[in-house]
């Protein structure tokens, strides 16, 4: 066998090696392959060492172990080395400035917010948009006042607003001003697609069990509608619905084969 597995680049030596978990593993290595490499080259390595850079084993075939104990010393000086740099090198880097932090923090609020109204989770983007006037109170950073995010946050608190209203009141008349808003828009149009998909599951459901020729069309339907959800969090809402339409329609095939069985046989 050619060593050609678990190659990587070694530092210490600037070439690529083979690289073993454990001593055991480098030696096995040796006393498996020592005979068929030497046929192939003048060389074959014939013991193995701890390399402190890739933090396992390699094979040598130069067979000094005094030599082998002069590399690993020189190995370990040059590792040391490298680290100190390193850290020094890390402690140079100035930390992210705070009000720059807080930015962040405040868009991922907004962010995360923009999914838990996408998902009608009321509450939980209520705790994100807590989270923003926290940030806005707390953190006194007046230039995140006139940032145009503020705009952003605003428009969220005011999406959620109209959110819980129409969970509230199922014939809620849809803001003006929100309509205006293209995620306000898409989650009115999710939520009332999701009444109309989720109430005609069950006559669906009913059309499987009893094998009726009018199941296909109505399932026809009941996806095209699940097809029409839009959104960051189409794919979680379409889920769970497109799978019980899955289980309908198999049902409704097994009553089928059922019935053909059952028109078959005497
Ligand atoms: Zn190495």
């Amino acid at each position: 066998m050619k060593p050609v597995k678990n190659r990587i680049f070694c530092r210490a030596v600037r070439h690529t090696k083979m690289l073993f978990e454990t001593q055991e593993k480098a030696e096995n290595f040796i006393r498996f392959n020592r005979d068929e490499i030497l046929q192939s080259r003048r060389k074959a390595p014939c013991r193995c060492y701890y390399c402190f850079f890739c933090m396992g084993w390699h094979v040598t075939s130069n067979q000094s172990t005094e030599e082998g104990i002069l590399l690993d010393q020189r190995d370990e000086a040059l590792a040391k080395d490298l680290r100190e740099k390193y850290l020094k090198r890390k402690e140079k880097v100035s930390p992210i400035p705070r009000p720059k932090l807080m930015r962040y923090a405040f868009y991922e609020q907004l962010r995360l917010a923009d999914v838990h109204i996408s998902m009608f989770d009321v509450e939980k983007a209520e705790c994100c948009l807590a989270e923003c006037r926290r940030i806005l109170q707390e953190e006194e950073l007046e230039w995140l006042k006139k940032d145009a995010m503020i705009v952003n946050y605003q428009h969220q608190c005011a999406i959620l607003d109209g959110l819980r209203s129409l969970l509230a009141d199922e014939d809620a008349l849809p803001d003006e001003q929100l309509m205006k808003s293209s995620i306000y828009k898409i989650c009115a149009n999710n939520l009332s697609l999701l009444k109309e998909i989720d109430a005609s599951y069950e006559g669906l459901m009913e059309l499987a069990q009893t094998g009726s020729p009018q199941f296909p069309k109505a399932r026809h339907e009941h996806v095209t509608l699940i097809a029409k959800i839009k959104g960051i969090c189409k794919e979680q809402l379409k889920a769970g619905r497109m799978e019980r339409a899955d289980e309908a329609e198999e049902i409704y095939q097994t009553i089928l084969n059922n019935r053909k069985i059952g028109e078959e046989s005497p």
